[in-house]
């Protein structure tokens, strides 16, 4: 809660749900990471929080961008940033969009996949193209499990096949897992990539670039490391596997730079009990899932929250607006919230600037897409 969300909500009184984003916080997330890890360039992960506000600010502090569709790169290039400042990120893209991004000026691309690389082949010739390297993802509250990256033997193959098909093998790449708590992950993670490295020397190529993904925290419910921690985790990681000779350094932050920068405010819809002789209140919030909640599928993300109120506080289960039965944010995990909680009260949902309104639908059930406010 800084001073100017708490000033933004006092005065303007939006109708809620909606998030209110503080810019300077960004700002000050992108600068304390430039300052810990200053041989990495960063390149932030526009899914976090697309918002045109967000993308201009980074552009001006001279971030780069990891983006995953045509929309996006659109949205970068629109807010000024040139084209070697972005990464073509996602591992699944159509081949007209490749065409569409090297045709802008888009030179880096991802991919972990023989089908991929000759899309990039016909579509992209001469690209600089990196591999992402398949990960546990242990220790991350949001994994991305198998979706993304193969294994190393693979990676290897494709690199050198990626040579053979008139495409510089640039790099390796791999993502630890969103919100991961463990800081060994980087150092599992940037020994497999040195391996890598290698052998491809081996083959007579020689990598350039590591991407060590996003993965640092935003503050939810339980602490986190600090993010000096996690720079030192990393770049310990680098030293101890590759010695003096660093290859060019890539971070792609999305959460742990707009994570902390927004709230949101929602209102008590409803406050019921499902019989006399049950203790827990079901707490209905203006938004849930499908509003920009998503990331409680699972109960995956425990946001805090403040409720208003003193007094004795009791056991709730937490759900969304809608009439799916999958719109229920927190059952399992127990929530806490003052027994004098009433209907039309507001509560704030903290650390909701990433994630949230990229997730939220466009009219489900008539509710209107998340409403956002950068101050
Ligand atoms: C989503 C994503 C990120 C950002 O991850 P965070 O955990 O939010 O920092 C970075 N890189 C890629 C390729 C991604 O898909």
């Amino acid at each position: 809660m800084t001073a100017k969300i708490t000033q933004f909500l006092a005065e303007q009184r939006p109708e809620t749900p909606c998030l209110v984003v503080d810019l300077d916080i960004i700002a000050d997330n992108y600068d304390a990471l430039r300052r810990f890890l200053p041989v990495a360039q960063v390149f932030y992960a526009v899914k976090a929080n697309p918002a045109k506000e967000v993308i201009s600010l980074l552009v001006g502090l001279g971030s780069c961008f990891d983006t995953a569709s045509r929309p996006e790169i659109e949205q970068v290039l629109a807010a000024g940033a040139s084209p070697d400042r972005i990464s073509f990120g996602n591992t699944i893209k159509k081949q007209k969009d490749i065409a569409w991004a090297y045709e802008q000026g888009v030179r880096l691309f991802a991919f972990d996949s023989e089908a991929e690389l000759q899309k990039l082949a016909q579509s992209a010739p001469g690209a600089k193209v990196f591999c992402r390297l398949l990960m546990t993802c242990e220790g991350a509250e949001w994994p991305l499990s198998r979706k993304f990256g193969c294994d190393a033997e693979m990676a290897r193959d494709l690199l050198i096949k990626a040579r053979d098909l008139g495409l510089e093998p640039y790099g390796i790449s791999f993502h630890v897992g969103s919100q991961q708590t463990r800081l060994d992950q980087w150092d599992i993670a940037v020994g497999k990539t040195a391996m890598l490295f290698t052998a491809l020397n081996e083959a007579g190529i020689e990598l350039k670039m590591i991407n060590l993904g996003g993965g640092l925290p935003a503050r939810y419910r339980d602490d986190v490391a600090p993010v000096d921690d996690y720079a030192s985790a990393i770049m310990n990681a680098m030293t101890k596997h590759f010695g003096n000779d660093l290859p060019l350094m890539i971070v792609e932050p999305g959460r742990s730079l707009v994570g902390d920068s927004g709230i949101i405010e929602a209102e008590v819809v409803l406050i019921s009990r499902k019989s006399y002789d049950e203790d827990v209140r079901w707490v209905y919030l203006d938004i849930g899932k499908f509003g920009g909640l998503a990331e409680t599928m699972d109960e995956s993300i425990k946001y805090r929250l403040q409720a208003p109120g003193e007094g004795p506080s009791g056991p709730v289960v937490l759900a969304g607006p809608t009439c799916d039965s999958a719109d229920i944010l927190y059952e399992k995990y127990q929530y806490q919230m003052p027994l004098s909680l009433k209907v039309g009260d507001k509560v704030r949902i903290l650390a909701t600037g990433a994630y949230t309104t990229s997730y939220s639908a466009v009219n489900f059930n008539g509710f209107e897409p998340l409403k956002a406010y950068y101050v």
